[in-house]
């Protein structure tokens, strides 16, 4: 990999789906590709923009609050089938939090309004009695590998797996999908859906890796491995944020 090689970024509805400084994993992946001299294009989505096909290696779909969530959804649905294709071609996509409610096929909002989602992870979410909040700790396993990822939750909804995804992780310490199930996320192929915020990269490097490797395979057809990043600073990151959780439970 060299400057010659480029990461084709889709970032939907960032000006609504941005809760938590999720668009900070934006910088995540354009400062670790930088640090290999790789490059990232960015098209931004918003309201009425068309994606067009087989132009992105990965996708990003930030948090929002439901009122910013029930604009967008109308509006992804119109691109689901381009969506569902790329996941089919194995491009990386990322939904966090709000996202992820809309990568499933339905999302009830606390008023009753049913919101249809992608459908891309077969899962489905209702809005509880209460918000699930705090520091939220997962043992991660993405194709056999398994890590500790570390962030922050705040969702209303609870989020139900079906038999075609498999939970991104394991709670060690928080809420996760439905306060209920220890599940946290989904993970279908190079799908991933986390409540995960923080954001969710700076601290967690090693999932920022597994996409962007998937994202640079769709790209260029061949099996990609980056070259290991001194992440000192971000290993200090994620043990407080660790031992922080740990001390509050
Ligand atoms: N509105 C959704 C919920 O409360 C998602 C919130 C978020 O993205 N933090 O469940």
């Amino acid at each position: 990999m060299s400057a010659t090689h480029t990461v084709r970024l889709c970032h939907l509805y960032p000006q609504l789906m941005n809760i938590y400084a999720d668009r900070g994993n934006i910088a995540v992946f354009r400062q670790r590709l930088a640090w290999r001299d790789i490059g990232l294009e960015i098209t931004e989505i918003g309201l009425g923009d068309v994606i067009e096909p087989v132009q992105h290696d990965l996708y990003y779909l930030g948090g929002g609050q439901d009122r910013d969530q029930n604009l967008v959804a109308k509006d992804l649905i119109a691109n689901a089938a381009t969506l569902q294709a790329a996941a089919n071609a194995g491009a990386a996509q990322l939904y966090v939090c709000g996202g992820i409610q809309l990568a499933g096929h339905s999302y009830v909002t606390a008023d009753g309004t049913e919101l249809a989602g992608l459908g891309i992870l077969d899962l489905t979410t209702e809005a509880g009695g209460s918000r699930l909040i705090g520091d939220l700790i997962i043992d991660a396993t993405v194709e056999g590998m398994s890590q500790r990822v570390v962030g922050y939750e705040n969702h209303v909804g609870r989020t139900h797996l079906g038999p075609n995804c498999e939970p991104l992780g394991q709670v060690v310490s928080g809420h996760g999908n439905d306060g209920e199930s220890g599940h946290e996320g989904a993970i279908l192929n190079h799908v991933i859906g986390t409540y995960l915020h923080g954001p969710l990269l700076p601290k967690n490097p090693w999932l920022a890796d597994i996409l962007l490797a998937w994202a640079l395979e769709h790209r260029y057809k061949k099996e990609v491995a980056l070259r290991p990043l001194d992440d000192l600073v971000e290993a200090r990151a994620h043990d407080i944020a660790s031992a922080r959780a740990s001390i509050k439970r």
